[in-house]
């Protein structure tokens, strides 16, 4: 093409050089002249790009107002079509600077950022819109939803969840409100590499290809994205750039109060377009650098309470932030309504206020690290098992006495995880209800009454449950052992000089077997967890199920395996806790992390014992197995069997365990660490190597004020339980191994110092 020829006959100018330059959307030349340096941009013609390009013309007249450099155009001596194919022409001054993107953000050039963009948008909101109100582009904010088709391209599943988590969000707390909005035409694109910079202010922008009708704040929304990317503190960087553009173009509360979403928004457009054009182009490196930034502070940007961050971004405009009730408050209301018996985890009890996989965000702005919450198996409000539980209870809700597919679909699905020999299903809504009723099923199958226990165990709140856990009926006020309850001691590996390779759990079997043969009428069942978890994390030792099994059996008795805490492959090995002593129970209870959440619970058994059971009264639970239950449940497993949970708990379960056992070599108050997966304890002794209640509890507040949660459990409260969301990371862990290693440190250099 005659580039020079072109400029001469349309400009009348005398081209001297020029150069391709890249482009998007446009074939772009740098035009240098004997005095002056252009931009030639040519357009494939179509009625879009010219009622763009019309509205952009009548927006740089506009602009041209300002005290900053707009590429503004050059008119031409002649129509402006030109060729064969109808391209339009536009000249425009090549503006000088530097890129905001090539430049150190110092606070003062941010300011002066946002400055230029109120100053845009107060004359930009004087043009009429009408020739593209109707422009509907992916990359503008108002249509991110439609961005979802683009989320299937990205490969890794713990990718792909933030994404759709942001989806959600944007469609509960932002859609609804979309009407509220003010709206004008935006410039829609205002990143780093379209800002330019002299001397620490920003001095034009460039690029109006992005142009819309859209609303005010995603002017800002998109700016602050860029800004904040590879910043240490980013929400510092997009803070002085709302101050910069409230100053000259006040911005609504309720602007503010979505711009934590629609930043989440902008990088979640970004990478779901990077992933898309990794795949129409692979290999391509560019694609993957410029989208490592994004991702970077999207990961950060789950780490950000949005509390915090819409606190910072309405101080930046004069407003006060959103108020929560105080704690003190909610403590008081509390107790007139609650009673004292419902605990509070921690000295200074927490006040939650949302959640997003392994993060629990407070009403203070505090983002906290959730070591502890084994029931959200697939992460806090997992946008699958969200979507599931909304979609069925806006369809059906029925019980069990009407025919629905859910029930079966997920019944199919849980009993495919067991030997084939436990094959049928009930479902119930919690743990409680679901150890009750195996209790049930066994005594109604054997005949008998009495029930063997583990010291220290625990299986549910109900009457049986607490006859049952010797963890309430023997601590204070739990009323004592019932005469039909035969109690075994914990088989405790550590303490009990025993290894576990057969040893111990031959000799607590032993111990056990001796106790069940006292009972002349046999027992109806033998009820254990695989991994004490009220007892301190405690694993059965290895043989000690197979010693007793047999054992129970042949005194007619069944036995039942408590899953609600370990199951659904938490330990990483095995999907569930029973299937590490190869041994195979009667019944299955679980509970917990079957509805990451919702209740739901299910007692999972033979054939013969569902038999058994059938001859007495109908069994009925007005919730049990109900649609939405089922639905939910099902897109727990989805999630667990689709992101490959079970297999991500058992690698950073044996980095966690390993860092912990370090810890444990450099700190004599680590006595044990034990379990499997992300199912771990750790033991915390005196020097005496006696239970050291008081440090464990002290760790424990410690991580809390660090914004980590664990809890303590054991017989002296002596165990610090660690059992996270299943998306916790390997940098996670470290976190958490770091900050347990901080406390013990400063620790014994306090104990060092009081000696
Ligand atoms: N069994 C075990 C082992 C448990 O840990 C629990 C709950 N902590 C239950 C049963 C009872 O479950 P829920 O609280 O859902 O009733």
């Amino acid at each position: 093409m005659d580039i020079a020829g072109l400029v001469k006959s349309h400009f009348n100018l005398a081209v001297q050089e020029f150069q391709a330059l890249e482009g998007y959307g446009s074939a772009n030349y740098r035009i240098d002249t004997e005095s002056d340096q252009f931009v030639l941009k040519l357009y494939k013609a179509n009625d879009e790009r010219k009622r763009l390009l019309e509205t952009e013309s009548r927006v740089l007249k506009k602009l041209i107002a300002l005290p900053y450099d707009f590429p503004s155009e050059v008119a031409t001596r002649y129509p402006q079509y030109h060729g064969e194919d109808g391209e339009i022409l536009r000249l425009h001054r090549y503006i000088h600077g530097e890129f905001l993107a090539e430049v150190t953000h110092t606070e003062g050039l941010l300011v002066s950022f946002g400055q230029l963009l109120g100053r845009m948008a107060h004359h930009m909101a004087q043009v009429e819109a009408y020739q593209i109100a109707d422009r509907e582009i992916s990359w503008d904010l108002q249509y991110f939803l439609r961005n979802k088709a683009l989320q299937e391209y990205i490969s890794a599943p713990e990718d792909q969840r933030i994404v759709d988590y942001f989806f959600l969000q944007y469609e509960e707390q932002v859609a609804p409100l979309a009407h509220r909005l003010r709206k004008s035409l935006i410039h829609n694109d205002a990143n780093d590499w379209n800002v330019l910079t002299r001397e620490g202010k920003v001095t034009g922008i460039i690029d109006f290809g992005d142009m819309c009708y859209s609303w005010l704040i995603n002017e800002l929304a998109v700016a602050i994205t860029y800004v904040m990317m590879g910043k240490e503190a980013p929400l510092q960087a997009g803070v002085a750039v709302i101050r910069g553009f409230h100053e000259e173009y006040p911005l609504e509360e309720q602007e503010l109060d979505l711009l934590y979403y629609l930043v989440a928004a902008r990088l979640c457009i970004s990478v779901c377009n990077s992933a898309y054009s990794k795949e129409q182009y692979p290999g391509s490196t560019y694609i993957t650098i410029s989208e490592k930034p994004a991702w970077t502070l999207l990961r950060k940007w789950l780490t950000i309470n949005p509390i915090l961050a819409t606190k910072k971004f309405r101080e930046a405009a004069g407003y006060g932030s959103r108020k929560f009730p105080a704690t003190n408050e909610q403590l008081k209301r509390r107790d007139n309504l609650l009673s004292k018996s419902l605990s509070l985890s921690y000295k200074e009890p927490i006040q939650m206020h949302r959640s997003a996989f392994q993060y629990m965000y407070d009403t203070e702005g505090n983002t906290y690290l959730d070591a502890y919450n084994n029931i959200m198996i697939a992460g806090h409000c997992h946008p699958r098992v969200v979507r599931s539980g909304q979609q069925m209870l806006a369809r059906l809700n029925t019980n069990t006495r009407y025919i629905y597919d859910e029930i079966l679909s997920y019944s199919e699905r849980l009993l495919a995880t067991f030997p084939d020999s436990l094959n049928r299903v009930f479902l119930v809504n919690s743990g409680s209800a679901a150890s009750d009723l195996a209790l049930r099923l066994a005594k109604c199958h054997t005949g008998k009454e009495k029930i063997a226990v583990l010291e220290h165990g625990y299986h549910g709140n109900t009457q049986t449950g607490i006859r049952v856990s010797h963890y309430k009926y023997a601590s204070e006020g739990g009323g004592g052992k019932d005469p039909q309850i035969i109690q075994l001691p914990l088989p405790k590996v550590y303490g009990s000089d025993l290894a576990d390779d057969g040893k111990a759990g031959a000799y607590f079997g032993g111990e056990a077997n001796q106790l069940l043969a006292n009972e002349a009428n046999g027992v109806a069942a033998f009820i254990a967890e695989p991994i004490v978890g009220c007892g301190g994390q405690v694993p059965l030792p290895v043989g000690y199920l197979n010693a007793i099994y047999p054992k129970i059996r042949n005194q007619g008795g069944v036995c039942i395996s408590d899953e609600t805490q370990v199951g659904f492959g938490r330990l990483g090995d095995h999907f569930w806790g029973f299937e590490a002593y190869e041994i195979v129970p009667d019944l299955v209870i679980m509970g917990k992390p079957m509805g990451n959440g919702h209740p739901i619970g299910a007692v999972v058994t033979t054939e013969a014992i569902a038999r058994s059971f059938e001859k007495g009264p109908e069994f009925f639970s007005s919730f049990g197995g109900n649609p939405v239950s089922c639905a939910i449940a099902e897109s727990v497993l989805d999630v667990i069997q689709n992101e490959g949970l079970q297999q991500h708990a058992k690698k950073v379960g044996d980095h966690l365990a390993e860092r912990l056992s370090a810890l444990m070599e450099k700190f004599p108050a680590i006595a044990d660490v034990r379990g499997s997966g992300l199912f771990l304890g750790v033991e915390i002794s005196s020097a005496d190597g006696s239970p050291d209640t008081a440090l464990a509890s002290h760790i424990k507040n410690q991580l809390r004020r660090m914004h980590i949660l664990v809890s303590t459990d054991g017989p002296y409260d002596e165990v610090l339980k660690i059992k996270p969301p299943l998306t916790f990371t390997r940098t996670d862990a470290d976190l958490l191994c770091n900050a347990i290693e901080a406390v013990l440190e400063q620790e014994s250099t306090g104990l060092a110092k009081k000696k």
